[in-house]
């Protein structure tokens, strides 16, 4: 039987074809006409709107774009979904515009000491420090930093410093969700995990272990082998959506669904003890530890953070 994924490959188109045919304005033009038009457009009514002075060349354009990017139909011309995907990126500003936020304070509090957090934005990424603590990771993050990533300039629009915090939480969120069973968010290709753990890790007064200069001793590393998206999150996060964690945590109180790691003061007492670490390797053994008051419950997980095993202990020493 054919693999299916060879027929598949015949139809890619190289990277540096797809920026060539792309480097157009008339051809941007034809998306965008497309993705305004909702409906499949005839040539006459695309030239019409795209090129209406045309000498000649607007077929050529178009035909750059067929079949990578528009679709010939009996209908017209339609995008396909790379036409669509490409449109988007514009659309999020993530290509077109670069805004930027000064570090400002605002009204959230950091979870793990309760003082004023600071705000960042720049370079398409959200950046969001304690004043006082050390926050989560240290090294090239900014001082403090508990959250530092990538978050398309469009989520700024109409919200608060506070509500693109929230936001960017959701967001974070879904998109490790699908990484964590394999699947790329954003061009669902294959996903590789891997480790990334402090093999001396001692968590003094501050929080921070000055071996890995960071608070948590196991990160999971997701890379789609396609396109090269990448995130890395706590091990302990894969354990949070399993139905005993969550009937665990809504028995001490915790009510919200997604976002589970919402890291607030509001919930700081849900997260900040969490910790993960490693009990085997070769396959790797993962146990995330979770004391909320006087309770524990232990989940243990293995190397592609499926849960196998989770123990509810109520007599912490
Ligand atoms: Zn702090
Ligand atoms: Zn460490
Ligand atoms: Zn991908």
């Amino acid at each position: 039987m054919a693999d299916p994924a060879d027929d598949l490959d015949t139809k890619a188109i190289a990277a540096t074809e797809a920026f060539a045919i792309l480097g157009n304005e008339t051809r941007m033009d034809v998306l965008r006409a497309l993705w305004e038009a909702d409906e499949p457009r005839s040539f006459a009514d695309l030239r019409a709107a795209v090129a209406p002075n045309d000498r000649g060349n607007f077929s050529y354009h178009l035909g750059k774009l067929t079949d990578h990017f528009v679709r010939k139909t009996g209908e017209g011309y339609d995008l396909r979904f790379a036409g669509e995907q490409v449109v988007r990126a514009v659309l999020t500003g993530t290509i077109t515009s670069a805004p930027s936020l000064q570090p400002a304070e605002t009204d959230e509090r950091c979870p793990y000491c309760g003082a004023t957090v600071e705000m960042a934005y720049e370079e398409e990424v959200i950046s969001v420090r304690c004043t006082e603590c050390s926050g989560v990771v240290g090294g090239e993050y900014p001082d403090g930093a508990y959250m530092h990533y990538q978050f398309p300039p469009s989520g700024l629009d109409g919200r608060t410093r506070e509500e693109a915090i929230d936001a960017a939480h959701v967001l974070y969120d879904s998109k490790v969700a699908p990484m964590m069973k394999g699947i790329c968010p954003e061009c669902a290709g294959q996903v590789a995990i891997s480790y990334e753990i402090c093999g001396d890790h001692r968590v003094g007064e501050s929080g921070m272990c000055p071996s890995c200069d960071n608070r948590f001793e196991v990160w999971s590393i997701f890379e789609c082998e396609r396109c090269q998206y990448s995130r890395r999150s706590v091990v302990w996060f894969a354990a949070l959506n399993h139905p005993a964690v969550a009937a665990f945590y809504h028995d001490h109180g915790l009510d919200e669904k997604i976002p589970f790691r919402k890291l607030t003061w509001d919930n700081a007492r849900f997260v900040e003890r969490v910790t993960g670490t490693v009990v085997g390797t070769e396959p790797y053994r993962f146990r995330v530890t979770i004391p909320v008051d006087e309770d524990e419950l232990v989940v243990e997980m293995d190397d592609e953070l499926d849960v196998l095993h989770v123990e509810k202990s109520d007599n912490l020493a």
